[in-house]
């Protein structure tokens, strides 16, 4: 039973690598699903489904842990469908397929986990932010940027990439002066956010 769910675990991530998809790296996926453990987080919203991965990870966790996660990519979106059916999640993984921002949710979550377009993290964030618990937490991956964000931004030579690693930089300003939360960015993976309602 395990040695089959390890071997479908190295297929999505063999998938992802092939097709360029940019899950959580190892590091990231051990700190989050740690983090859902440890704290017994059952309710997740998560931006950025891509293929089922991290939202299958979360949920074999914590047996208690459900998912409500929201991805645009049509073609993600239906192989995110055929994973989770896979790994017979579908009780616990709800898809929404949608720009997040045009997303409505009336719904409370324990975690949100924000891993989408870098450069909305903020909007993403402000958005959803009325659909945090008390207490609640909200993790954004990405927050290096694959290190970018700590080089000279003179160097970055392409004007759009230079512009998305200052969208970075401004997230990570406004996480750190959010009043509303304790906020701790950590070198993990490509750089986590863990930002958790006071
Ligand atoms: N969380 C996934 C990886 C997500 S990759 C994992 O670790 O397994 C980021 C995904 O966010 C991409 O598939 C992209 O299509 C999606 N995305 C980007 N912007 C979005 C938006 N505004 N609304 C919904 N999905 C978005
Ligand atoms: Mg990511």
């Amino acid at each position: 039973m395990i040695n089959y769910m390890e071997e479908n675990i190295k297929e999505l991530k063999e998938y992802a690598y092939e097709n360029n998809i940019p899950i959580m790296q190892d590091e990231g996926i051990k700190y989050l699903t740690n983090y859902i453990k440890q704290n017994n987080i059952k309710k997740v919203l998560e931006i950025g489904t891509a293929i089922g991965y991290s939202a299958i990870m979360m949920c074999l966790a914590n047996k208690e842990t459900s998912v409500v996660s929201i991805e645009r990519d049509e073609k993600r979106y239906l192989e995110a469908i055929k994973n989770i059916k896979k790994f017979k999640l579908e009780d616990r993984i709800h898809l929404i397929f949608n720009d997040a921002l045009e997303v409505k949710l009336n719904d409370k979550y324990d975690l949100i986990f924000i891993d989408a377009a870098k450069a909305q993290n903020k909007n993403f964030f402000e958005k959803f932010e009325s659909n945090l618990i008390e207490h609640g937490t909200i993790i954004t991956d990405n927050m290096n940027f694959h290190g970018l964000v700590f080089e000279d931004e003179e160097k970055i030579e392409s004007r759009n990439l230079r512009q998305l690693v200052r969208k970075i930089k401004e997230y990570r300003i406004f996480l750190e002066n959010n009043q509303n939360y304790d906020v701790e960015i950590l070198n993990i993976g490509d750089g986590i956010a863990i930002s958790v309602k006071k």
